[in-house]
């Protein structure tokens, strides 16, 4: 496997203004994203854990050694999170799912808007730093639950599809203390078409 790298932001900096403002996204991409990527590095370099895709180690956390195990958890979680963060926005999007998503959000949550709800509640409730989360079960259902810190739903089985970082960093420059806006604003960059292929893919 090639060495970890940092992706590219998929749009510009200031494409999602002006719900996600350019200097939020500079920094959490270029500063906070790269940092988890250069202290997972640190943590996997020169072990057998180098050239194992950071997902795999996520979901086999039991089996890193202690030694480097909150590394992998919180830094190979940030690296892999942010990853999905950047690619389930984008400009000029938001809206609702369609297709086999929009029936499937329909079936575990009544409607789309009781989905947003329940999203948003986990959201605004996670205590301090952490992700609300949108995820595909074993049984491939549907779910929506925070967790805290950098922790991945993979880690617990599940494949997450969409999440919202609430992470003070996430949010403070422009919303500071008001993270329930930034909650209700973040619903107009949500990519459902990606969302929507990452659930054809973790429903395979
Ligand atoms: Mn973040």
């Amino acid at each position: 496997m090639a060495k970890l790298t940092l992706p590219p932001l998929p749009y510009g900096y200031a494409a999602l203004e002006p719900w996600i403002d350019e200097p939020t996204m500079r920094v959490h991409h270029d500063k906070h994203h790269q940092a988890y990527l250069d202290n997972l590095l640190k943590a996997i370099t020169g072990t057998e854990f180098e050239n194992v895709p950071p997902e795999k180690l996520l979901a086999g956390l039991g089996q890193i050694p202690e030694k480097i195990r909150a590394a992998v958890r919180n830094h190979g979680g940030g690296y892999v999170n942010h990853n999905l963060f950047w690619e389930t926005m984008a400009p000029q999007a938001g809206g609702a799912p369609a297709g086999e998503l929009a029936k499937a959000v329909g079936k575990e949550f009544g409607s789309f808007d009781a989905f947003k709800e329940k999203f948003a509640a986990a959201a605004a409730g996670q205590f301090g730093s952490g992700w609300a989360w949108l995820v595909v079960t074993r049984a491939g259902a549907l779910a929506v639950y925070s967790l805290p810190n950098q922790d991945n739903p993979v880690t617990g089985g599940d494949t997450a599809i969409l999440g919202l970082d609430v992470w003070e960093h996430a949010y403070y420059l422009k919303y500071q203390n008001r993270r329930a806006e930034y909650i209700g604003n973040w619903w107009n960059v949500v990519n459902w078409t990606k969302v929507g292929e990452l659930y054809g893919r973790a429903r395979k």
